[in-house]
């Protein structure tokens, strides 16, 4: 499946345990930096910062 326009799947991954805990897709035209989401991860049990990572 093609994606349509400038969307990327991106993964998300804690900074702290560097688990890749999300999938999640951006949109490259908006969102030029690094996305960066407070999300709650299981490993560390809390929420902590994830990073887009590739
Ligand atoms: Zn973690």
């Amino acid at each position: 499946m093609a994606a349509k326009g400038p969307r990327e799947n991106i993964i998300l991954e804690c900074t702290e345990c560097k688990n890749r805990n999300y999938m999640t897709s951006k949109n490259k035209r908006n969102n030029t930096d690094r996305l960066e989401l407070v999300k709650y991860c299981k490993v560390c049990k809390k929420r902590t910062t994830h990073k887009e990572t590739k």
